[in-house]
């Protein structure tokens, strides 16, 4: 790769000098960060693992391979995907590019042509982009609507294992959060719980007063604590200040004792509310322990769509102010070439690059990076991911980029990425792989 010193195709190890490193990411003190959060230092790799962390010497020690500053990420990882969705694009029309618009042309897609075989291409193409991307974990949700849910999980529960120690694979069942209950919602939830799965699903229920929400959560909430399963939702992703489900979601935790990991996804018309209402919410997601996925590009696509007209708000729920109260927000990728999101490669960098500019998340950058790498490995129950320690596996993303201003300039800049020390091919799968499917 040019620009890049020649880095040892064999895994035999290597010394890694001059390497910008994000503070957020590093499991060691190297000394001061400087203004946009990166640190210098030397890594030396050997058997596939990090075997030391060390301040960057001030002159190239024997043999060691230099980055000139470029900087070095842990693996990527995607806490919000949906990859049985993924490049339905050319078959599946959005006529104007609208949520319900996506909703409806999904809904006749999956109808047509969801078999076990096409879902598992598609899915495995995506894999495929995310791993040259340099992604190490990604959990994805499902749609799982009655007859979907057989179709779809064994695929799903296949894949998982067929990349295991390539990409950590999880997964949420995506259906209306009403269709938990009765006779074909215990299936389901009997379903993910074998699986090994998540319970998740959408809280919008049209035409109620607050009473079927309230229904449906307390069912949602027995659901996963008699089968031990944490829970993973879409939550207000819309622009209307009455689409309001957060607060009556963060109660029905409180009121459960819930113990396990609840995380609540867009909550876009969060931003929309008035502030004191806005402040409330964001009390009781605190109070409630509540894990936060903002899908910037998705939500700047979909949000805010008239056709003939210009959006005038960016779609995005109260990054900064839910941060400043503690709690723990992740940033996804959501959609992939579907109706939901007509781009997209499966590549946090892609993600994050625009979430910044989204987001307003520089000046500083602080801990943002943190969000596509440790902060979601951490919420996946991934320790060993998303953060540059000793005695961790190699798998690292090595750029040209210094800064963060180069880094996010150039967000398909050069990149090397290193599974177990070594370098893995950087081509990306063609699209005309799966021309057929169309
Ligand atoms: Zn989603």
């Amino acid at each position: 790769m040019p620009g890049f010193p020649p880095i040892p195709a064999d895994g035999s190890g290597m010394l890694l000098h001059r390497a910008s490193v994000p503070a957020a990411m590093l499991e060691a003190d190297l000394g001061p960060a400087d203004a946009d959060g990166l640190v210098l230092a030397d890594i030396r790799i050997e058997a596939g693992r990090i075997a030391a962390l060390t301040p960057a010497a001030a002159t190239a020690p024997e043999g060691a391979l230099d980055l000139d500053r470029g900087q070095v990420w842990p693996g990527l990882v995607d806490p919000h995907a949906h990859l049985d969705k993924a490049h339905i694009f050319p078959r599946a029309v959005n006529p104007d590019g609208t949520h319900p618009g996506a909703v409806k042309a999904v809904a006749e897609d999956r109808a047509a042509h969801w078999s076990a075989e096409d879902v598992r291409r598609r899915f495995t193409f995506a894999l495929r982009c995310a791993e040259a991307n340099g992604v190490v974990a990604i959990r994805t949700h499902l749609d799982s609507h009655g007859p979907q849910a057989a179709l779809t999980w064994p695929v799903f529960a296949e894949l998982r294992e067929e990349w295991r120690g390539r990409i950590t694979l999880q997964a949420a069942g995506l259906v209306s959060i009403t269709d938990y209950a009765g006779e074909e919602g215990e299936a389901l939830a009997a379903r993910i719980a074998a699986t090994g799965g998540l319970l998740g699903g959408n809280t919008r229920i049209p035409d109620d007063n607050g009473e079927k929400l309230e229904a449906s959560l307390d069912g949602l909430f027995r659901q996963a604590i008699k089968h031990g399963l944490d829970i993973d939702l879409h939550v207000d992703e819309s622009g209307d200040p009455n689409a309001a489900t957060l607060g009556p979601i963060a109660r029905a935790a409180l009121r459960h004792r819930f113990p396990g990991r609840l995380t609540c996804g867009h909550c876009c018309s969060l931003a929309v509310q008035p502030p004191d209402v806005a402040d409330r919410v964001m009390d009781l997601v605190a109070e409630a322990g509540i894990t936060i996925i903002s899908l910037p590009p998705v939500n700047q696509y979909l949000q805010d769509r008239v056709p003939g007209r210009t959006p005038r708000w960016r779609g995005v729920t109260l990054l900064h102010e839910l941060r400043a109260r503690g709690i723990n927000v992740l940033i996804g990728g959501d959609n992939c070439r579907d109706p939901f999101y007509g781009y997209g490669d499966h590549d946090p960098i892609e993600t994050f690059t625009d979430s910044v500019r989204i987001g307003h998340l520089d000046k500083p950058i602080g801990d943002w990076p943190a969000a596509v790498t440790a902060r979601p490995a951490g919420w996946m129950g991934l320790p060993d991911h998303g953060r540059i320690r000793p005695g961790t596996a190699a798998d690292l993303v090595l750029f040209r980029g210094r800064s963060m201003d180069e880094l996010l300039s150039r967000r398909r800049g050069p990149r090397i990425v290193l599974r177990n020390g070594r370098p893995i091919p950087a081509e990306l799968p063609e699209y005309r792989e799966l021309d057929d499917l169309f």
